[in-house]
């Protein structure tokens, strides 16, 4: 029985590797993060060798007592981390990540092709709350379920209640989802409650994104509204991949969401738990309900606070003018620049962030923005000091990214982004010193 080093050099090597990169960047995706030494320990274990279909108690399978532990342990952990203590909320933590846990709830809450409203991907929206374009049905939620996306008013960056509320009477959806994966600003979720009672429709909230910031309660609280909270665990939250579901234990609109959500999940779309997962999954819930949690979480919104100011002050566009969470949307078509370019030029100064479309965009393999996170650096010890200077360091990145498109244009290259990724790219020693 040998480790990995004797086992598998290669792949060793890669992770190493990848090691290195994480170390070596200034990761700012804002759906990344560090996750501790003892999330990865109980991630990497015994756990993952053993089969436990079901619920505790009711296992389809023998030799579950201490899986039965684990998993009652993490719902607990689940429950207080969220301030659902004495409340009647239940939680599912089987699910494999966020997108099969929205739509397990999806399948749970409605039939096929029953009506959704979620937030347009467009304008910050995630695939799974119902994408499509005009000419295709991208994500499953949209083949199997007629979604009608609500949209930012493009005028203040804000999701656009008014129209979300005149869309839903005429539309009358089943399910109306809050949550985003690009948006700067708290949602609404007193609005979107009186939508959803007003049209008969279940609420829920994907707080994938922000689940740590809701957890340490710097920003508001989606439980206080929604029928359902579904997140991943791995973004601010700071645990292993993996998805939860919350849900109200008293019936909504008849359904009694307990049951119709633990069958989605298992026999409907999953079998066994990733037991691995959810012992990490514990672990970070622990964590999240510690005073340290609580001080790292604040100083995630603060960081984010300061590379906004900054970003403002050197004459960049924020969609939405700033930001109340862990991150911010540029806006660089006013810079005469686009996102792709400048995450590129970025990459190759060790820079990780993303494009993004930015309300208005025409394209999205060529989006007019950039997203820019701060938990994973927050993890790593960055101050508002150091987020001032990453400001500085992305301004440089869209100068050289500016400089470049100059030394391009009027060259024979007619694909600018083939270029820019060449090994020969004549920026690259500057970049790289
Ligand atoms: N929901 C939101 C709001 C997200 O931002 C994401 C991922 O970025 C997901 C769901 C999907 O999570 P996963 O990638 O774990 O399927």
């Amino acid at each position: 029985d040998y480790g990995l080093t004797e086992a598998d050099p290669e792949v060793r090597r890669i992770i190493d590797m990848e090691k290195k990169r994480q170390f070596k960047s200034l990761e700012l995706i804002a759906s990344e993060n560090y996750t501790s030494r003892a999330v990865m320990e109980a991630v990497g274990s015994c756990l993952t060798n053993k089969y436990s279909e079901g619920l505790p108690g009711k296992r389809y399978y023998g030799g579950n007592e201490y899986i039965d532990e684990l998993e009652i342990l993490c719902q607990q952990r689940a429950l207080a981390a969220f301030h659902l203590d004495g409340k009647q909320w239940g939680v599912n933590v089987q699910p494999l990540s966020g997108s099969p846990a929205n739509f397990e709830v999806y399948t749970a809450v409605l039939k096929p092709h029953d009506r959704i409203m979620g937030l347009d991907l467009p304008h910050g929206g995630h695939l799974s709350h119902g994408f499509m374009t005009a000419k295709r049905r991208v994500s499953g939620t949209s083949i199997y379920f007629e979604s009608m996306p609500y949209r930012l008013d493009e005028s203040t960056g804000l999701v656009d209640y008014d129209m979300l509320e005149k869309t839903a009477v005429l539309f009358r959806p089943k399910l109306i989802i809050a949550g985003a994966s690009a948006y700067p600003r708290d949602f609404d979720y007193a609005r979107m409650r009186k939508i959803a009672d007003a049209v008969g429709a279940f609420l829920m909230m994907d707080m994938a994104h922000i689940s740590g910031l809701v957890a340490a309660s710097v920003v508001a609280d989606p439980f206080e509204y929604c029928d359902i909270v579904t997140t991943t665990t791995h973004k601010s939250l700071r645990g292993p991949r993996g998805g939860m579901i919350f849900f109200k234990k008293d019936p909504v609109l008849g359904v009694d969401l307990e049951s119709a959500i633990n069958n989605a999940v298992f026999p409907g779309l999953q079998g066994g738990p990733h037991n691995h997962t959810i012992g990490g999954l514990a672990v970070s819930l622990k964590h999240a309900q510690s005073p340290e949690f609580k001080a790292y979480q604040n100083k995630v919104v603060s960081n984010c606070g300061a590379l906004a100011s900054r970003l403002n002050e050197l004459g960049y566009k924020l969609v939405s003018g700033g930001s109340d969470n862990h991150l911010v949307l540029v806006d660089l078509r006013p810079m005469g620049i686009d996102g792709a370019r400048v995450e590129k030029i970025l990459d190759l100064a060790s820079i990780t962030l993303n494009k993004n479309s930015v309300p208005g965009d025409k394209s999205a393999l060529v989006p007019g923005g950039i997203r820019i996170g701060s938990p994973a650096m927050t993890t790593r010890g960055f101050t508002e000091k150091e987020f001032v200077a990453t400001a500085d360091f992305i301004h440089e990145g869209v100068q050289i990214t500016h400089e470049a498109k100059r030394l391009v244009s009027g060259s024979k290259l007619q694909d600018f982004l083939k270029f820019v990724a060449a090994p020969d790219f004549p920026l690259l020693d500057k970049l790289s010193d």
